[in-house]
């Protein structure tokens, strides 16, 4: 395993190396699109019909599709953007299943359903932040997860999906629980990954995995099985009978300008990735998280603009499960990984590529961003250009197979036993700098031409996105103040602070001793011109908030009652603080089973 694990970073990283030229137009739009919605009344005719037609084509929708038409059902999935996938193409490709798999079966672990179910609602597990990674989750919406989780595994192996042959780890296995190692991860194979245009090269494609190694098996199950896909058909509303009573009678879509009214003879299913995209709907949960956070992972493949939420809510639907959107921990927010770039998201251990030149979305992503190796190589500072935190610190943390050891399922032990450390990183990096605004305003990591030899960055285009704002040089600190003018830089970043927050930094690294924030020992003056200053803001990624769902993945209102003939699952669904795609295949899996029955 660890063996593997290190190939994977070694391999991707040297992928990175293979930028070349060629930047697109800018357009910062994607981010809150989406605007709230109102019950649109029952249209006289309808366009096309389908038993279920599902919204989405990512890990719920494909797999939700895939389901219903092999059950016998004729589906449509609707997909806003010009290609499949979602975020779960994006991904990483690593799936947290668990609870008896055939995998888990193979290799001697121990492992069942009530294990998994007692893991994912411990009370008890507490982040060393003390955030609680599954104390707010919804019993039954869990229990339902860990009775079809090990079924979900075998259900994509059946369908394609070849996972690499080690034993189940606990890698990248954030929100998995404590008592098992239950990460498999799903082969590259053959697939091109969509973060570079190109396939790995064929000594790495079964021991390196990838979202295109989970999701292209399965777009070629839907095509054989006889799904039809509808891309660029963004669906904008969900019809009822009545606009808070009886049965959902179909959606309508936007087809490039055209409407289009589909009905779902039996149901519709919501598998829309949920809201982190939508400035509005985010700042429900944490009103800090103003525009500027504009990084969203998974952009610009395909964004999570609240649509199935705004759009399930205004014929009646229930949010569910939200505190667990604003507690802090995992991968709702991130640290920026790359420099330099508005999408700046990264997994950890490097496993996530940024967006290369081969990828068809590039002319939207722009730039691929500096990775950073080590952060005693740049410090950060606020929009005022002051430094807020020691720079080497991490983003938040989350539960996994052994993060506790000594783990006892519901002992109040494990909280006690976990060292507490605030690790306030995100947080200071939000907070608002004494204007009005919430949000805490542009983060800029600075260093000089000394970090760019020692990182062997290279600080230019399509590496760095100069055009859109995101990357500026000077040949002084002033300068470097001065030139910083983008949409989001709210006030100019005043030259004497910048120049302050330098020397001062300069001074902790002649003492040795970061008086202001700890950063452990700074090692490196910023002295020596050009001066960078590279987009550095975190960015937002999971939604673990969003409608309320019985067991049965039936989308439930204000009353608790079922809508009928609405289903949902994955990031739009609310109860599971989960992250990512086990919990999207497997609502997908629940989702198309009973829209059929
Ligand atoms: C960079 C990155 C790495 C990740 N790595 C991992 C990993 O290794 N392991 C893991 O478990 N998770 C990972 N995740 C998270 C995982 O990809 C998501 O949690 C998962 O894909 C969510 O599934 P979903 O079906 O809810 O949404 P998605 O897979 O995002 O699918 C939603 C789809 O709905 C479409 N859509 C949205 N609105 C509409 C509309 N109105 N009409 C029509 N279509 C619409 C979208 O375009 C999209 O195609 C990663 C995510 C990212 C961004």
């Amino acid at each position: 395993m660890l063996e593997s694990k290190k190939n994977r970073s070694i391999s991707r990283r040297d992928l990175v190396k293979v930028a070349s030229a060629g930047v697109g137009t800018i357009a910062l739009g994607g981010i809150g699109a989406q605007s709230a919605t109102a019950a649109e009344t029952v249209p006289a005719r309808w366009d096309v019909e389908a038993d279920v037609v599902v919204i989405g084509s990512g890990a719920t929708g494909l797999t939700a599709a895939i389901v219903a038409k092999e059950a016998g059902a004729s589906v449509i999935v609707v997909e806003a953007e010009n290609h499949i996938g979602g975020h779960a193409i994006v991904s990483g490709g690593t799936v947290v299943l668990g609870g008896g798999t055939s995998a888990q079966k193979k290799y001697g672990i121990v492992d069942s359903p009530d294990l998994l179910f007692r893991d994912l609602t411990d009370w008890s597990v507490a982040e060393p932040n003390g955030a609680p990674d599954y104390r707010y989750n919804d019993r039954e919406v869990v229990r339902a997860f860990a009775d079809n989780a090990a079924r979900t595994c075998e259900w994509l192996i059946a369908h394609g999906v070849a996972f690499m042959d080690i034993a189940p780890g606990s890698f990248d296995a954030v929100t998995s629980g404590n008592s098992a190692p239950r990460s498999m991860y799903a082969a590259a194979m053959h697939w091109p990954n969509v973060l570079t245009g190109k396939p790995l090269d064929a000594e790495f494609q079964s021991v390196i995995a990838t979202g295109a190694g989970l999701m292209r098996p399965l777009q070629a199950a839907a095509e054989k099985a006889g799904v039809k896909i509808l891309l660029e058909h963004r669906m904008t509303a969900i019809y009822r009978e009545n606009p808070n009573a009886g049965q959902v009678l179909g959606i309508a879509v936007d087809n490039n300008g055209k409407k289009i009214n589909i009905r779902a003879g039996n149901a519709a299913i919501i598998g829309t990735g949920g809201s982190t995209g939508n400035v509005n709907f985010r700042r429900m949960f944490d009103p800090r998280l103003t525009e500027e956070y504009c990084g969203l992972a998974g952009m610009p493949w395909s964004n999570q603009d609240a649509s199935g939420e705004l759009a399930a809510t205004a014929v009646g639907a229930s949010l569910w499960g939200l505190a667990n959107q604003t507690a802090e921990f995992g991968s709702v927010l991130s640290k920026a990984g790359f420099i330099g770039s508005q999408y700046n998201y990264m997994a950890m251990d490097m496993l996530v590529l940024p967006w290369m030149p081969g990828s068809e979305v590039f002319d939207k992503a722009r730039a691929s961003g500096l990775r950073v190796a080590n952060w005693q190589d740049a410090i950060l500072v606020n929009m005022l250009g002051k430094r807020f935190y020691d720079e080497t610190a991490s983003a938040f943390t989350a539960n996994g197979y052994n993060s506790i050891s000594s783990y006892t399922q519901d002992s109040y032990l494990n909280a006690k036993n976990v060292k507490y450390s605030p690790n306030n990183f995100i947080n200071a990096a939000l907070a608002g700098i004494g204007d009005e605004h919430n949000g805490g305003g542009p983060i800029w990591a600075i260093f000089d031409a000394d970090a760019v030899a020692r990182e062997s960055w290279d600080p230019t285009p399509p590496n760095v996105d100069i055009e859109a704002g995101f990357f500026f040089s000077a040949n002084s600190l002033a300068g470097l103040a001065s030139a910083i003018k983008m949409q989001y830089q709210r006030v100019p970043m005043p030259p004497d602070n910048l120049e302050k927050a330098v020397t001062r930094y300069n001074s902790f690294v002649d003492s040795g001793v970061d008086a202001d924030f700890g950063k452990p020992k700074p090692l490196h003056k910023i002295a020596k011109p050009p001066f960078y200053a590279a987009w550095a803001t975190p960015n937002v990624h999971d939604t673990r908030a969003g409608l309320r769902i019985s067991a049965r993945c039936e989308v439930m209102d204000m009353n608790g009652a079922v809508i009928a003939g609405l289903y949902c699952g994955g990031e739009s669904a609310g109860g599971f603080s989960q992250h990512g795609l086990a919990r999207a295949i497997c609502q997908g899996l629940i989702a198309g089973t009973n829209a059929v029955a």
